[in-house]
């Protein structure tokens, strides 16, 4: 009888589909339960309808019939540090994202109007969700190009009410903003609504950031400093060495003498690591609300630099996006300081994942972000690797999966909607053939992605790899 939902979608003006039903799955559903076998889901429209054990579960007659059995279903990944997604020179990237079961992500360098931007791309198929920052906003003489620049207090206000008002959905501050220009900032966002999530700014420490309100920090910036018993005397030596690279009127040789100031800056970080230090700033990020996007994988990636060209992923991107891979972190510096700039990032990874490793157990809440379009970040398949970097850190696999799952639609303030396979969410899910909670490389294994309830079983998502790769040589 399908008269009775052709009808409907005539009235609703909805079109009718037919449910699916994954039968006999193991479901690691992305809340502290950890992997129930047996298991039915089913999925009407683009809602999960119900999570029952399979001899308890009504499957809709007409159903599409998925077989689970020895395979595990795990929530939609979110990749909560990428940029470039909403830069049409890039739309390829969300092929990528979607084939690796990414199905939405943070940008973090969002255009200059997202509602706007947002009605342009209403009818793009498949559609990658979006949580959606402004512009960066920096101080004067910005690094980065289309970046807001707020040099006064009233600046910073106006950025803050006029992103609101076109429907960003987080401001992005950055590392040159001053100190009062920042604290303006915090105070317009809380007034107005809106989070703050960014770099802690060079004029701040991560404590100040944090106590303003700052929703998230990426990179751990500023937070190994601040776990060192020397924070001050650092923070003061950083912004010294800083004013010389930036200063407009400073010669190559000035430059040349700060770098071996910053190398040892860095190591006396980690020489002046202090534990009893370390946990005060933790405690203050837990009691503050304050989450960490540590980005590992762009660390490491600084240490892989270049890939291989053997890489079989590298066949994805375009000639221009190949070349500044290629070009990579350390090619413009002569081959001494490139040894010294790698052996300074090895260190620094290390002392990095053992805070996120430090954090986890003082239950900072951690976001996986790849911070990808960064030379060696991939697209997609760069959130599998942070999961497995979130892992050699100290999180359980568990706790990494519900970094890009459950705790970043808390961190969005959707966990009413996604981020668990629970009945009346969003049906967007990835079906492994292998358990993540047994390895989590595993993630890798993907079976089928579900995305706002549309199926995409294996030969489809070979089909959106496929279509990327072509997409590549066209860009060439
Ligand atoms: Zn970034």
């Amino acid at each position: 009888m399908r008269l009775l939902p052709i009808l409907c979608a005539l009235l609703c003006g909805t079109a009718w589909s037919q449910a699916l039903v994954i039968q006999r799955v193991a479901v690691i559903d992305g809340t502290d339960r950890g992997a129930r076998p047996e298991m039915t889901v089913v999925i009407d429209g683009n809602r999960i309808a119900a999570v029952t054990p399979w001899k308890q579960a009504r499957v809709p007659r007409d159903a599409q019939v998925l077989d689970g059995t020895g395979k595990f279903l795990i929530p939609g990944l979110w990749d909560m540090h990428t940029h470039g997604t909403t830069d049409l020179r890039a739309s390829w990237s969300r092929l990528l994202f979607i084939a690796n079961g990414v199905v939405g992500v943070r940008d973090m360098s969002g255009p200059a109007d997202a509602g706007a931007w947002r009605a342009a791309h209403a009818s793009d198929r498949p559609r990658l969700n979006i949580y959606m920052g402004s512009p960066i906003v920096d101080g004067p003489n910005p690094p980065w190009p289309d970046s807001i620049v707020a040099a006064t207090e009233a600046e910073g206000r106006e950025t803050v009410d006029q992103q609101k008002q076109r429907g960003a959905d987080f401001i992005k501050v950055y590392t040159w903003l001053p100190r009062g220009v920042y604290f303006a900032i915090a105070d317009e966002a809380h007034k107005v609504g809106i989070p703050i999530e960014g770099h802690v700014p060079d004029a701040l420490s991560a404590a100040e950031a944090s106590d303003a309100g700052q929703k998230s920090i990426e990179h751990l910036t500023q937070v190994a400093e601040g776990c060192s018993r020397e924070e001050t005397a650092i923070l003061n030596e950083q912004r010294g060495i800083n004013a010389i690279f930036r200063g407009p009127n400073s010669t190559v040789e000035e430059k040349m003498a700060a770098g071996p100031r910053w190398a040892a800056i860095e190591a006396r970080k980690i020489d002046t690591y202090d534990d009893a230090v370390a946990q005060a700033l933790f405690a203050r990020f837990v009691k503050n609300g304050t989450w960490q996007c540590p980005t590992l994988s762009l660390l490491r990636a600084q240490i892989d630099d270049p890939l291989s060209p053997e890489d079989p992923r590298l066949k994805y991107l375009s000639k221009d996006v190949r070349a500044t891979w290629d070009a990579g972190y350390y090619k413009h510096l002569p081959r001494a300081a490139r040894l010294s700039v790698v052996d300074s990032s090895r260190k620094q990874f290390a002392e990095f994942s053992k805070i996120v490793g430090s954090m986890y157990r003082a239950k900072v809440r951690i976001l996986a972000g790849t911070d990808t379009m960064n030379p060696q970040c991939f697209p997609g398949f760069g959130l599998h690797d942070e999961l497995a970097l979130l892992v050699e850190a100290g999180l359980s696999p568990l706790a990494a999966l519900q970094s890009a799952t459950r705790d970043a639609a808390e961190f969005m303030g959707q966990l009413n909607r996604r981020g668990t396979i629970e009945a009346g969410k969003t049906a967007d899910l990835v079906l492994l053939d292998k358990d993540p909670l047994m390895d989590i490389h595993n993630t890798r294994s993907i079976q089928a992605v579900i995305l706002d309830g549309k199926l995409f079983p294996r030969a489809s998502l070979d089909a959106l790899l496929a279509d990327a790769q072509e997409l590549a040589v066209k860009r060439n």
